[in-house]
């Protein structure tokens, strides 16, 4: 691709202060192999297999609001065993939610972008709280709900359609130190949950979208580039396209409305449809996204981690 002076200059800033190593150059079977031995490293090294996860059995809290699924609807709230970060780093998101089905059964998450607290996210919370919010939430999608799609699809769905709202989003957002976070989670997500994603839509995305969208861009490999689509306002018939009316928020241009929750279809304490989450003494200060006895007991539990016993 043709880029101008100025825009490879600006990427190239970008990259320099973003990123201290530069991706290595393996060819296409290497980096297949070389993938596959660093995830399952990576997941030995860090007892992904043992992150809790919550189930209708188990009744674990969520950690984020849930809609459609098997599992009862359910809201993010301080309920005990929650860690006391986890409910920090919601508070600073613009809302999100897993959000029914698309038109192949994947199930929708779908997140208000354009409301993030981009600044607050990166003054007082840290990478590792992220990315192990990050990791508690790959894992439940995986583990848990993918599972349900799956039985009720009649097929192994193994990806979600993600939709990013970028309503409300101005240049305050694009904070370099917050962008990092995003950088971590998108890294993470590449390297150890590959081809996990079915679409991306990014939707009412401002024109000052373009410039970040050039920097991100070079973060992420040709493969996910391609299942992204970036719109303005003309998104609705994309979505469509894609996920049934019934299943679509009525805000992004489907007729649902999950009246029967607190906060609708995506809650907000940000947007303002949900009252702000508050930490109490039930919600320990740890890194981990529960308290560290449910992760302990998760390590001998097997209902802790999902399976049925
Ligand atoms: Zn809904």
């Amino acid at each position: 691709m043709v880029s101008t002076d100025n825009e490879a200059e600006a990427l190239k800033q970008f990259r320099e202060a973003l990123d201290k190593e530069t991706s290595d150059k393996y060819n296409d079977e290497e980096q297949a192999v070389q993938q596959l031995t660093d995830t399952v490293k990576w997941r030995k090294e860090n007892n992904v297999d043992e992150y809790p996860v919550a189930t209708s059995e188990n009744k674990l809290p969520v950690l984020y609001a849930i809609r459609g699924f098997e599992l009862e609807d359910a809201n993010l709230t301080p309920a005990p065993g929650l860690s006391e970060s986890v409910l920090r780093i919601a508070s600073y998101m613009g809302g999100s939610c897993l959000h029914k089905t698309d038109k192949d059964g994947c199930p929708v998450y779908i997140e208000r972008l354009g409301y993030h607290a981009a600044k607050e996210i990166a003054k007082y919370t840290t990478v590792d709280e992220v990315v192990q919010y990050h990791i508690g939430c790959n894992e439940f999608l995986h583990r848990v709900i993918n599972k349900q799609c799956s039985a009720k699809a009649g097929k192994v769905i193994n990806r979600e359609t993600v939709v990013f709202d970028c309503t409300g989003m101005g240049w305050y957002q694009f904070h370099m130190p917050a962008l990092q976070y995003l950088r971590a989670v998108s890294d993470s997500d590449q390297k150890y949950y590959p081809e996990t994603m079915n679409k991306l839509f990014i939707v009412n995305a401002p024109s000052a979208f373009v410039y970040v969208w050039k920097m991100v861009k070079g973060w992420l490999d040709p493969g996910t580039i391609e299942k992204i689509q970036i719109f303005g306002k003309d998104y609705k018939e994309a979505l469509l396209d894609h996920i049934p009316a019934e299943n679509l928020p009525e805000f992004l241009g489907g007729e649902c409305k999950c009246e029967h929750m607190p906060g609708g279809c995506v809650p907000s304490p940000i947007v303002g449809n949900l009252p702000p989450y508050v930490a109490g003494e039930q919600n320990p200060k740890v890194t981990t996204s529960y308290s560290t006895e449910i992760m302990e007991e998760a390590k001998t539990n097997p209902l802790l981690r999902g399976q049925t016993v």
